[in-house]
This record gives C-alpha cells, structure tokens and sequence, in this order.
C-alpha cells in the first residue's frame, strides 16, 4: 500500500514543475516556420528574456542544455591558448571550467570548496597577480546547484573594477534565474548562461546567454567562431532561423510564452520573494530537525544560501533511504546529493538536496517537508520536534510581508 498515488511533486533542483499553463501551450500541432504566429511570438520573446534578466543588453538562443550555454559563452568570448579564473563553490565551477579546459583554454580555478562561497580577496588577490591582464574572464556560478551556495556576483563586480582588470565578469545563473534576485546591468555582468529547465519552468532544451557590449566587442576580436556557436547571427538575426542556427524550438518556444507570461503576472520582484519565504520555511524546517540528530544544513550562513535549492546532509544511509521513502510514499521525489562523495562510496547515500525553484508555491513545500518529517519518523531517523510549526510560522510571516 501507499500514499503515493496522486499528483507528484518532482522536488529536484532541474527539470524543475512545469506549470500547467506551459503543458497546455505546447500541446499542438506543428507550426509553419516560414511565416506566421510563430515568427511574430519568438520576437516578443526577447524583451521578456531580457526583463527577467534585468538587462538592455543582448540575448542569444540555443537548443541546448546548460552545458551548450557554458559552451557558447566561452566560444564567443575567449581563444584557446587564453586563460580564465574560475573561483568554484562546487561542482558546477568545475564543470564550466572543464569547459574552458576542453577547449584548449587555461582554467585557473580557485577552490572554495563544498560548503563555502566565493572569497573576494583571493580573487582580488588572483586578479592583482595577473599583472599582464591575460584573464580574459572570470567564470563565477551564481548559485551552485550542488552545493546549495549563492555567490556575490555584485561583489566580483567591485573586485573587477577595484583592481582596474578588463576580464569579462561571467554567470552562471543556470539555478537561480528567476528564483535569487539577479540584476545584470546593475551589478555589471558581461555574460550570463540561464536555462529553460530550472526557474523558467519550461522543459530542458532552451539554453540563453546574455552579453554586453563588452562581451560583443571580445566577440569581435575572436579569430573564428564555430557556426553554431556564434551567437551574432542569434542575438541579430536577418532571417527567422538564424535566431536558432537552423530549425527553430518549435514547441519550447510556445512554452517558454507561457511561462514568461506568467512571469510578467506575477511580477520577478515578487517571484523573488516567493522564493524567499518559501527558502526561509525549509531553512526553518531544516535547522529545527537539525537540533537532534544528523541532519545539517550544507550552507550555515542562511546569507549564503540559494532560494532555489537546498542541500543537506544526513549521514549514509540515510539520505538515499529517507528519498526512497518519500518518493515510495508520498509522492515527492528529493534530488541526488551531488559532488559531495563519489558515487559507490557509501558517504554518497549521506546527502540530499530539495529543488524549490520555479513553479512552486506554499502548500507543495509544506507537503514536502512534511512528507520528508514523516519520512524520517518512519525511518526512525532521530531529529528536532516542531520543524513543520517552524517552517508554517515563516510561511505566515512572509504572508504578511507584501512582496
Ligand atoms: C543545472 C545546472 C547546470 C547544467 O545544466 P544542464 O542543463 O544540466 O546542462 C549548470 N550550472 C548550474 C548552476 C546548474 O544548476
């Protein structure tokens, strides 16, 4: 028997719930690519790309996931032979360096390690030894999905600017676009890689990077770009397909419509608080389990952590076990801890991490945690008393504040 049968939430950090108002958008039949509603919907697309971005600046489409974004950044803006600075915060800093490395670029990466954000002063300090100004740009994640982090992108703005050093500022916002306030223009971010699968609550296949004008003019300098990659054409197009390389994402195309309508009704400065209340009511949740037995918080510093995503420790076996019961039972299936053990080694079964990013409101996150409570009496996992009172005072509190 079980408690399972019902609608499921897909609790991890990407492909995140996808509205029903996007299911619905997709669900037709092929449209003409030539001319027609298609050609005009995907022009309207961009200034709403933008408006969720908060950037003037410039956009390019691919059909691709996050790595594809990671890809064309890095193919418009910097040669092999050149150098990056990657200050990685988990796992998702050493894949985009991986990147760069594949590509014959040299990644000098700065580890902060699993449960830490970037320190400015050791990128200072990195930026202040690159005297001849070879890092062409610095490769910062946003919020970094394994670890639960959330960088200071604003931050590395002023350490740039501080040290009077030309490097593209680059960001990865792939997990907290449209989930962790972001402000492209305002904090001064040359080049920033989204995807359609996470807050954009579309399914994944749309990959976004937004440039500057710097990041332009770096493009211009480029000996050769590879067809595909260039996002010139894609950003400017003259003809429809050369905002895809080829034949458009038809049906992402009238999902991501929709889910930027409702992104513009609800408005990003209340999507950001959503995420917030919603962040605080698990933090509290969590914290309140954690004051007996394993359960801890990956990120301490609740200043430093992600609204759209949380990872946590439990201790092996506890975390395989307690996502096994959930989704078992309840229906709500909790991500993989990632990066924080090899898999096939037992510490692996230790970790977790919850997705809260995009389509999800109060009740499916009280459903969760609750779910996740339930899971760990069942287990007889030792934990706090009151996580659920917890986590439904900061959902009452954020209820009150107009967001
Ligand atoms: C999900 C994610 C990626 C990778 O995206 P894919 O679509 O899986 O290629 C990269 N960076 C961050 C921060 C992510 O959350």
């Amino acid at each position: 028997m079980s408690l399972a049968s019902g609608r499921a939430y897909l609790a991890i950090p990407g492909p995140s719930v996808m509205p029903e108002e996007v299911l619905r958008a997709m669900h037709r039949a092929a449209p003409n690519i030539y001319e027609g509603a298609l050609i005009e919907m995907t022009a309207g697309l961009i200034p709403d790309l933008r408006a969720v971005a908060r950037t003037k600046g410039n956009v390019a489409i691919y059909i691709a996931n996050g790595h594809g974004a990671w890809e064309a950044s890095l193919a418009n803006t910097v040669a092999p032979g050149e150098r990056v600075l990657v200050p990685a915060t988990g796992r998702f800093g050493h894949g985009w360096a991986e990147v760069a490395e594949l590509r014959g670029i040299e990644a000098e990466i700065l580890d902060f390690g699993k449960r830490s954000a970037v320190d400015l002063d050791r990128v200072e300090a990195a930026l202040r030894a690159d005297k001849n100004h070879a890092i062409r740009a610095v490769l910062a994640t946003h919020a970094d999905t394994s670890t639960s982090v959330l960088n200071d992108i604003a931050g590395l703005r002023a350490v740039l600017d501080a040290t009077g050093h030309p490097a593209l500022l680059m960001a990865d916002c792939i997990a907290s676009l449209a989930c962790d306030r972001f402000e492209m223009d305002a904090w001064g971010v040359d080049v920033m890689v989204a995807g359609s699968q996470k807050g954009l609550m579309v399914p994944p296949g749309l990959a976004f990077v937004f440039f500057s004008e710097r990041a332009a003019a770096a493009r211009a300098r480029m000996e050769r770009v590879s067809r595909y990659w260039d996002w010139t054409n894609r950003a400017d197009p003259q003809v429809f397909y050369q905002y895809f390389g080829g034949t458009a994402p038809t049906h992402h195309l009238y999902g991501l419509r929709a889910a930027l309508d409702l992104i513009a009704g609800e408005g990003i400065e209340a999507i950001w608080h959503r995420h917030e209340v919603l962040a605080r009511a698990i933090w509290a949740a969590c914290e309140t389990w954690g004051e007996r037995g394993p359960l801890e918080l990956n990120i301490a510093d609740p200043a430093l952590r992600s609204r759209a995503v949380t990872a946590l420790r439990i201790g092996a076996p506890h975390g395989s076990a307690l996502r096994q019961w959930v989704q078992d039972n309840a229906g709500v299936t909790l991500g993989i801890g990632l990066g924080m053990a090899e898999p096939g080694d037992p510490a692996w079964h230790g970790f977790f991490r919850i997705g809260h990013m995009g389509h999800v409101n109060a009740h499916m996150i009280l459903g969760a945690l609750g779910a996740i409570e339930a899971g760990m009496q069942a287990l007889d996992i030792p934990h706090g008393q009151g996580g659920l009172a917890a986590a439904a005072a900061e959902v009452a509190r954020g209820s009150a504040v107009a967001g």
